[in-house]
């Protein structure tokens, strides 16, 4: 499989389906976001109003405008304000979905559960605000390499195609723990497990210390702030048992590269992306077909798959690449969530 760029929800999503990830990562066809996913997309934009508020407090502030809502809110907006901000923001957005009170409710309690939590610890307004939202898009030159990572692809029209394969992602947010030493990066999830999508299995603490998104966005932080030593990497699952911090240093960075590196020469070598339709081994995760991809009902899973079928990947992708769309940055961490909703 060709690859332009790494991100979180890429390695998301060679573990749900590499098919799946095939045909959006290198064939750049669309993936259509389902409502729950909507409604975690919906909570992030909250939270971001709220910690934007406190950041634009911090510069001594009165207000701030937040370019999505098109408005501009005053820095002691409420936890209610932003969250009606934000539901009516996805309403205008998504008007196909089935919008409730239920809904709103949803979302209601899964902010409470995080902005109630002891000492208000992953509230962004009590917290000293670092940066909010921030982009990264960094090259993949791994320390013991002489040179960056590349990728080059042929299009139909015989085009070549090629560059640096980039680290590229969203964090929602980063606090301040020691202003000379110490950040953490914060990222709340509403996914109502925190399941590990290739063993099927709950993840632990331990696992969140092997994790492929917190040592990838470590890995990017020790890149783009070199004044830290020390991130403390926080996932809060909203429903699914509130936050679990891992530690890591800059002695931690080979491993970071370890798993990046290996992540990207398997997803490299891979010829034949597996389906889970028709996978026997895989049976039991049909329902991730039949329910949550629009490529089964759409018949694109089936036609793309056979037609690579015969004509292998490097002319099936040639054929039907969407070169722009596959080389850009569609979309920030929230893709993520719905791989755990
Ligand atoms: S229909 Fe199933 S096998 Fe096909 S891309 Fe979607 S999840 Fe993968």
């Amino acid at each position: 499989m060709l690859v332009p760029y790494i991100r979180s929800s890429f390695y998301g999503g060679i573990q749900w389906c590499p098919f799946k990830a095939y045909l959006e990562y290198n064939l750049g066809l669309p993936n259509t976001e389902n409502f729950k996913a909507r409604k975690g997309t919906l909570v992030h934009k909250a939270m971001e109003i709220l910690a934007k508020a406190k950041l634009a407090q911090q510069e001594n502030q009165e207000a701030f405008t937040d370019e999505e809502c098109g408005k501009t809110f005053p820095c002691s907006i409420s936890s209610e304000e932003a969250l009606q901000e934000s539901w009516d923001l996805s309403k205008r957005q998504k008007p196909e979905f089935p919008w409730s009170d239920a809904d709103f409710k949803d979302c209601q309690k899964w902010m409470n559960n995080i902005l109630g939590h002891p000492m208000g610890l992953y509230d962004p307004r009590k917290r000293d605000i670092f940066a909010v939202e921030r982009f990264f898009d960094i090259p993949c030159h791994f320390s013991d390499e002489k040179e960056s990572r590349k990728w080059s692809f042929v299009d139909r029209e015989g085009k070549e195609h090629s560059g640096e394969i980039r680290l590229r992602g969203t964090m929602d947010l980063l606090a301040l723990v020691d202003a000379s030493n110490c950040v953490e990066y914060i990222d709340y999830k509403t996914g109502k497990s925190r399941q590990d999508w290739s063993t099927g299995k709950e993840k632990t603490l331990d696992d969140f210390k092997e994790d492929f998104q917190l040592l990838f966005y470590f890995y990017a932080l020790t890149k783009i702030y070199p004044q830290f030593d020390v991130f403390l990497m926080t996932l809060y699952f909203a429903q699914a048992g509130g936050p679990f911090t891992v530690m890591f240093s800059r002695e931690d960075i080979p491993k970071a590269e370890k798993k990046i590196k290996k992540f990207l020469d398997n997803t490299l070598s891979i010829t034949k992306p597996e389906r889970i339709l028709g996978n026997p081994r895989r049976s039991k995760e049909l329902f991730k077909c039949t329910r949550l991809c629009h490529f089964y009902e759409s018949g694109e899973c089936e036609s793309h798959y056979k037609e690579l079928q015969q004509l292998g990947i490097l002319e099936h992708t040639k054929r039907h690449a969407n070169v722009a769309a596959f080389s850009s940055y569609t979309g920030g961490g929230k893709t993520d969530v719905q791989c755990n909703a």
